[in-house]
């Protein structure tokens, strides 16, 4: 999938999120925020200017997010999502309220909108993670044109082939029919097992 498509699934099939901010004295903060439309500009939601959540977006400009859709823990896909966010204003709230019509009973007329705003995550990284496939499934994108980071455990050329790594491994995610070994990354846990028993300190950990 690409970045727009990821944006768009967590609109149309998570849509309820939790989104983490940090408050003034520096500790995280959470809450339970619809994700209500998603475009080439980013992903939108909204709030009212009452709420200690919207402080918090003002004065910090950051959020991170996480939806799940599933069952349960083997039969679920997680999207994480960390980026910037800009005030939007009341303009697009028409279009959210014509997209997600539930709002219209928490806030039934003019009147009670007044208070609401929009949000857009303008810029971002996000990560996928599928644990009903077998192996795991792990992806990473961005948007809005941030950088792209490399995240997770990479063999250099330190390795020595003893393939202790792959004896390790819970998803076996590691070809070791070439040396250095690679660790298949769309299949990675990020556990850490291979980087503690390597050897040769031959794998690095990133991000
Ligand atoms: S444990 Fe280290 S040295 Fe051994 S195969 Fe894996 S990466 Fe290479
Ligand atoms: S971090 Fe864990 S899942 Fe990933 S390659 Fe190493 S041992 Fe395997």
């Amino acid at each position: 999938m690409e970045s727009k498509d990821y944006l768009s699934y967590l609109v149309r099939e998570i849509h309820t999120t939790v989104v983490a901010t940090v408050d003034d004295a520096g500790q995280p903060v959470t809450a339970a925020i619809d994700m209500m439309d998603a475009d080439e500009g980013g992903l939108y939601f909204l709030t009212a200017r009452g709420k200690g959540f919207y402080d918090r977006l003002k004065k910090r400009g950051t959020l991170a997010l996480t939806g799940l859709k599933g069952t349960d823990t083997m039969h679920c896909a997680a999207l994480s999502i960390r980026g910037k966010v800009r005030e939007l204003g009341g303009g697009l709230l028409p279009r959210l309220f014509e997209k997600n019509p539930y709002m219209n009973e928490i806030y039934p007329d003019e009147a009670s909108r007044s208070a609401l705003t929009v949000f857009v995550i303008y810029e971002g990284s996000g990560e996928w993670f599928d644990l009903s496939r077998k192996p795991i499934e792990r992806a990473s994108f961005t948007f809005g044109g941030a950088e792209k980071v490399q995240e997770g455990y990479f063999i250099t050329d330190a390795c020595i082939g003893c393939k202790l790594c792959y004896s390790k491994c819970p998803q076996k995610c590691i070809d070791i029919s070439g040396r250095p070994v690679v660790i298949q990354q769309q299949n990675c846990l990020h556990c850490g097992n291979c980087y503690e028993i390597c050897p040769a300190r031959a794998i690095v950990k990133r991000g």
